[in-house]
């Protein structure tokens, strides 16, 4: 067979550099996986280089360590059988290329020393198996013993080997395959995708933060749907994230219908890729009808609704997050926010605006009033062009007035102007019932604009809701 070499050979020295010590150390290395693919795909110079060689991977990265400006430290995984060194922008990741087997109950495999073939053999994907030769002899040198490159071409995901055992053996390999067809917009050729759905079950071996990890990479991609639809339609999604499967589906009652919530939530996900990268704001919009399901109602008089179904939705965020072992922070609770404030802004949208309406959003949604305003503009998905006019341009007043009402009266991040103690000064009040009552007046008198967001004109309004209450100041 001929040999094949890449057309553009990889420019950074650091590749020569590796193959010339590998030479001298008697052994055959390799740049492969996820870096060949990328290179290939033009998608830049990745930043993740993994090195497989014939022989020591950690001693090849010991010797490279040497050659390199400022001698890095290496990171032994003695266990693992590897080492990675940190150079410049670049992580390198170095390994001695490894025959696999796995046992049913882990997707831990048994590993033993193997040829590149076998090395090959072990990856997921053709397009992550392609290899791409350093030492001096072959530099540049193509080894894709499955084709990777026609598949690349073909914009196609396919396993090496026979894809049922390939997924069954290691299951994330499913969640793996659904995030590069979603990543890169290919397809998962048709026996790999008849294989996941056939072991989906096999998911359960796999850790959530694995799962989650992928779910990640899914909705940070350009076009989330594509995944999304991919879990769905594999059954994936039913064992991972149940409460989007119960919005599927369109009931009829009376010849009333509601919209099928699950495609319009892969909508809503999709525009909100288009605007903005903010991980936790594209979770809110995947998550922001999950109370839908469970709230649902049909009543003769007004058709279907959804009560309370953002309230609900913010408390079942918690205890998804809390299944998939997501994290209980400050990221979930502004998920939960946008859950349940996601339906604000769209009354809003759907009348008259008024100012009074604005300053209770941005008093609510204090710093995230923004990021709400984009989800709910992703929420739009209506295929009517009038009302999709109407609610935009009604959501471009709200953002105008959004600026207007906060350079006015400052509700954002609120600070009530007349504080507690100079209530209790004012009347020799001690703690007491009549002091909450007095700075929630004053708080509903501002975002009503019935007052200025000021101390003057608060402490005037004080004196009259206090004095309504039987109190006088101290002073008269
Ligand atoms: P990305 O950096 O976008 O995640 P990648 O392909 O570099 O893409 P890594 O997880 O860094 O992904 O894996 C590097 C390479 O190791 C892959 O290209 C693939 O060849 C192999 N690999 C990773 N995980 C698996 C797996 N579960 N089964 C088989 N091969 C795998």
């Amino acid at each position: 067979m001929t040999k094949e070499f890449h057309k553009k050979p990889i420019q950074h020295p650091i590749f020569k550099l590796i193959g010339k010590t590998s030479e001298e150390l008697g052994m055959d290395s390799y740049v492969i996986g996820g870096f060949v693919r990328d290179y290939l795909l033009n998608r830049g110079t990745p930043k993740d280089i993994d090195i497989v060689t014939i022989g020591s991977g950690i001693k090849l990265a010991q010797k490279v360590a040497t050659k390199l400006k400022g001698n890095p430290q290496v990171s032994v995984f003695k266990n693992f059988g590897t080492a990675m060194i940190k150079h410049k922008d670049f992580e390198l990741e170095f390994v001695g290329a490894r025959k696999e087997s796995y046992q049913r109950s882990s997707r831990k495999p048994i590993v033993e020393d193997g040829s590149l073939k076998d090395d090959q053999n072990r990856r997921d994907f053709t397009i992550n198996a392609i290899a791409l030769a350093l030492n001096e002899s072959n530099f540049g040198e193509l080894l894709d013993p499955f084709n990777g490159r026609k598949d690349l071409a073909q914009k196609i995901i396919r396993t090496p080997l026979d894809p049922k055992i390939t997924y069954s053996d290691d299951p994330l390999r499913m969640m793996r395959a659904i995030r590069f067809a979603s990543q890169l917009d290919f397809k998962i050729e048709l026996y790999s995708h008849q294989a996941i759905s056939e072991n989906k079950n096999r998911i359960k071996i796999v850790s959530k933060e694995r799962i989650v990890d992928e779910l990640h990479k899914i909705l940070m991609s350009p076009k989330p749907s594509v995944g999304l639809k991919l879990l769905y339609q594999t059954g994936l999604l039913q064992l991972i994230l149940p409460e989007l499967i119960a919005l599927q589906g369109i009931e009829e009652v009376e010849g009333q219908r509601h919209k099928d919530n699950f495609w319009h939530t892969l909508e809503v996900v999709d525009n909100i890729a288009k605007t903005t990268d903010n991980l936790w704001l594209r979770w809110a919009a995947l998550l922001h009808d999950i109370g839908k399901a469970p709230t649902k109602k049909f009543s003769k008089k007004v058709g279907w609704t959804f009560h309370g179904h953002e309230y609900v939705g913010s408390k079942m965020v918690y205890k998804l997050f809390k299944r998939l072992r997501m994290p209980l922070n400050d990221k979930m609770k502004f998920v939960q926010k946008m859950v349940l404030m996601s339906s604000r802004p769209i009354i809003l949208s759907e009348d008259y605006v008024t100012d009074s309406a604005v300053r209770r959003l941005v008093f609510d949604a204090g710093d995230y009033v923004e990021d709400l305003m984009t989800l709910c503009e992703a929420d739009i998905t209506t295929k009517n062009p009038r009302k999709q006019k109407k609610y935009k341009n009604n959501f471009k007043i709200v953002r105008e007035k959004i600026v207007e009402v906060e350079e006015r009266d400052q509700v954002r991040n609120f600070q009530p102007p007349v504080t507690g103690e100079e209530i209790m000064e004012t009347f020799n009040l001690k703690p007491s019932k009549e002091i909450g009552v007095i700075k929630e007046a004053i708080k509903e008198a501002i975002l009503e604009g019935e007052i200025p967001n000021e101390h003057e004109a608060a402490f005037q309004f004080m004196l009259q809701k206090a004095e309504s209450l039987g109190l006088k100041p101290v002073s008269s």
